[in-house]
């Protein structure tokens, strides 16, 4: 059987060329011949064929998370993302590795590439041979099983980790971000008047009404601020990591760029989730709700790897849906409750969402540049308003995504 698959895999390599039909990988005196799959023209290996050929396995984890756990090196990947991490660092791909039929593919660039530069040492791939080979005997290779020509049984090398828990899903943790705080009091107005609207008072009036109606109706909270203090940025989603948060929701108040009569007049209400920033405005307000980083020093100072940051990106890639649907949910539900206008569902890069790994918001709840909003937010009532309109969206989310993933996570 196997005889005729690699009989087949030959001719359909040979009549496509110049793509090999095999990889030929040399560990020491073990040969395997690790098949190449060709998909849409692009050149695969199945992961566990690789790694076991490699004295590796592929660990599978949660979130579409794998390792590629080799002798000398680990490396992380997530399907459908076209970046492997080894440590802290960041190694670009070609293409994203990629679930079909319940197998990892690797894209050949591992093979050609990523495992000679990044596989931890000692791995060259020789292109005129289409064979990967060790070029040092280590002790890893000394302690292995004596020399014999493997064949590929993958399923056998693919190791499960045991999925985390589950928790009793019919509590859910909301995290609330009561944006700014301390020295930092975000926005200040309204324009052309004496400055009595302060962003950081209301972000936390509101985020406390939100908790307190969700725990109501039975959700467990946790605010990442209670009183008037500074919490850096990048703690506020660290924060709402380590207590596992379902959903991640900071609370804001929006100013325009100009302190100008025109800019006064700006008013409206609107949601964000965490991409890349499209139009002018939407990077406004990401640039304004980032400052706050000026205000954190020494160990509260994020570090600035931009390597880093591709990784806390692409970790929340996995939430972007999600992330979306959960601010449509919150922008749709705050036009019964709100003057307006309705500024929509925006995507911006914000600090504050980068480091949560689940669905994150940041709501603007309005402008507090602008005499009339700025009003209307300090009114306790409309406050409980808002709080309580979000607390319904947030509910009617939740119970959505829960229908969704069956209960379990
Ligand atoms: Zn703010």
């Amino acid at each position: 059987m196997m005889a005729l698959i690699l009989a087949l895999q030959i001719a359909a390599a040979a009549a496509s060329a110049p793509i090999p039909a095999f990889v030929v990988v040399r560990d020491g005196a073990v040969v395997t011949m690790v098949p190449i799959t060709i998909s849409g023209g692009e050149a695969s290996v199945r992961a566990d064929a690789l790694m076991k050929a490699m004295h590796g396995i592929v660990i599978t984890g949660t979130n579409l998370h794998y390792t590629l756990a080799l002798p000398r090196a680990r490396l992380d990947l997530i399907d459908g993302i076209p970046f492997a991490k080894r440590d802290s660092l960041t190694i670009p791909l070609n293409r994203a590795p990629q679930v079909r039929g319940g197998q990892l593919y690797l894209p050949f660039q591992f093979v050609s590439d990523v495992i000679p530069r990044f596989g931890g040492g000692g791995y060259v791939y020789d292109v005129a041979q289409a064979e990967l080979r060790t070029v040092t005997a280590t002790a890893a290779d000394r302690t292995a099983p004596p020399p014999r020509t493997a064949s590929t049984t993958p399923r056998s090398t693919v190791v499960s980790q045991p999925p985390p828990a589950p928790k009793p899903y019919t509590r859910k943790v909301v995290v609330i971000d009561a944006g700014h705080g301390g020295p930092d009091n975000g926005m200040t107005g309204p324009i052309g008047t004496p400055m009595w609207f302060v962003e950081k008072d209301v972000t936390l009036s509101v985020a406390k009404l939100l908790a307190s109606v969700l725990r109501a109706r039975g959700m467990d909270v946790l605010m990442t601020r209670t009183t008037d203090t500074l919490i850096a940025l990048s703690d506020r989603g660290r924060i709402a990591n380590s207590n596992h948060g379902d959903v991640f929701i900071s609370i804001h108040v929006n100013a325009p760029g100009a302190r100008t009569a025109a800019a006064a007049r700006e008013r409206g209400f609107e949601t964000y989730f965490l991409a890349e920033a499209k139009t002018e405005d939407e990077r406004r307000v990401q640039d304004m709700e980032n400052e706050s980083v000026k205000f954190e020093t020494g160990a509260n100072a994020p570090k600035g790897d931009p390597l880093s940051f591709i990784i806390t990106d692409m970790a929340q890639n996995e939430h972007l849906r999600e992330s979306s649907d959960l601010a449509q949910t919150i922008q749709q539900g705050l036009i019964d409750v709100h003057p307006g206008p309705n500024r929509g569902v925006q995507q911006a890069n914000f600090a504050v969402l980068r480091g949560s790994y689940m669905p994150a918001v940041l709501v603007e709840l309005g402008f507090g540049s602008n005499q009339s909003e700025a009003t209307f937010l300090s009114d306790p009532d409309n406050q409980r308003a808002l709080a309580r309109n979000i607390a319904e969206s947030v509910t009617a989310y939740l119970a959505h995504y829960q229908s969704r993933v069956g209960g379990t996570r």
